[in-house]
């Protein structure tokens, strides 16, 4: 097998090609939900995976369209690649943030997180076909749809796929110097509710009034932030009332949590579903509802395969220093299901989710060796 500097300049002869890839997907719009879109971006994958002599399945659900393509190999290891197709840019956007590269920055909707981990997989891919390098029992790409929104209709495939392998890479964008991300915190999206009871508001003490218990119930939530394990309870959106001479039968609060392990969200939310069985104004009733998004805490697993990617690195002079980051991805969603997983192995993004979302064109060399690598070392 190939590897140092003969590799590295294979990986940087294709550059001008990934980048002709990547435009061709940032000019498909994707924003989730828009399943027209996704499903063409996903075409287009099918017929660039097929070349590579991948079996391709394509799954379209409401709003979008999952792609499960796998590659047969002569070995046993079983890898998985994951990247996700949708974008948060509304439709329109390319016209006034088009595909464009200015100073050696990669820049236009979705260029980064996550079209780029999309197109480097696809060349690593090519890379070890080109090297007739079939040491693998499988490689199975996933590329879903509706990332962006917490994959409710494709978390359940990600959690079986990685079941079935023995390591996943997940493709979001690295940080500088290679930055692979190593851990995630987790996030609780909670809503807590408040039902009282109407009245006109001078006569107030024959209702029950939902806005005044909800005020106990956020003053109680922010005592369960800690600053020392890293966990936030914040409350960010409120409404209550609808004319302000009756007391309101309703208070509906949104709550942002944050934690970087199991036993925190445990803590906050057994703490906060008592907050909601013991209101403190009589009359109301509170209902305390949260969709959870797991912590990907660092673990030894994880560690393992930054270890290896660091020697990888350090065979074209690279180094990698890995970060954590406080956002969810979908590796948030693997890291339960006990395969070990690693995340941030696309080239080197930032400022994802604006106009300014960009890419660095220059690390996409490196980071095409570092990832092909990766899968042969795995
Ligand atoms: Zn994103």
């Amino acid at each position: 097998m190939e590897k140092g500097m003969p590799l590295l300049q294979k990986c940087t002869a294709y550059t001008e090609a990934v980048l002709n890839d990547l435009k061709t997907l940032v000019e498909i719009e994707t924003p989730t939900g828009y399943a027209e879109g996704i499903l063409a971006e996903q075409k287009v994958l099918r017929t660039w995976f097929e070349q590579l002599g991948a079996i391709v399945d394509i799954r379209p659900f409401d709003g979008g369209a999952n792609l499960i393509a796998s590659l047969k190999g002569t070995g046993t290891k079983k890898l998985m690649l994951l990247a996700h197709a949708d974008t948060v840019f509304k439709r329109g956007t390319l016209a006034h943030n088009p595909y464009r590269i200015e100073n050696g920055k990669v820049y236009g909707p979705g260029c980064i997180d996550c079209k780029g981990g999309i197109v480097l997989g696809l060349y690593a891919l090519k890379l070890l076909k080109g090297q007739g390098y079939t040491d693998y029992g499988t490689i199975t790409f996933l590329v879903n749809g509706d990332e962006e929104t917490g994959s409710d209709a494709s978390r359940a495939l990600i959690v079986e796929l990685a079941g079935k392998h023995d390591a996943v890479l997940v493709l979001e964008a690295s940080k500088k110097n290679h930055g692979a991300c190593l851990a995630r915190g987790g996030l609780g999206q909670a809503t807590v509710t408040v039902h009282g009871v109407t009245c006109h508001a001078c006569r107030y003490e024959q209702g029950a009034n939902a806005l005044e218990e909800m005020a106990h119930q956020i003053l109680q939530l922010r005592t369960l932030s800690d600053k020392e394990a890293q966990s936030s309870v914040s409350c960010t959106v409120c409404r209550s009332g609808e004319v302000a001479n009756a007391i309101p039968d309703t208070a509906v609060c949104q709550v942002d949590i944050r934690y970087k392990t199991q036993q925190e969200y445990d803590r906050i939310v057994t703490a906060a579903r008592n907050f909601a069985e013991h209101p403190l104004v009589p009359g109301t009733k509170v209902e305390f509802f949260i969709k959870a998004h797991p912590a990907f805490p660092e673990n030894p697993a994880t560690k393992a395969m930054a270890d290896k990617l660091k020697a990888i690195y350090a065979e074209i002079g690279e180094s990698m220093e890995p970060v954590t980051s406080p956002g969810i991805s979908d590796a948030n969603y693997i890291y339960p299901t006990g395969t070990p997983v690693i995340d941030g192995l696309s080239f080197a993004g930032f400022n994802s989710h604006s106009d300014q979302e960009g890419g660095d064109a220059a690390s996409i060399p490196s980071h095409l060796y570092g990832l092909t690598r990766f899968l042969q070392e795995l």
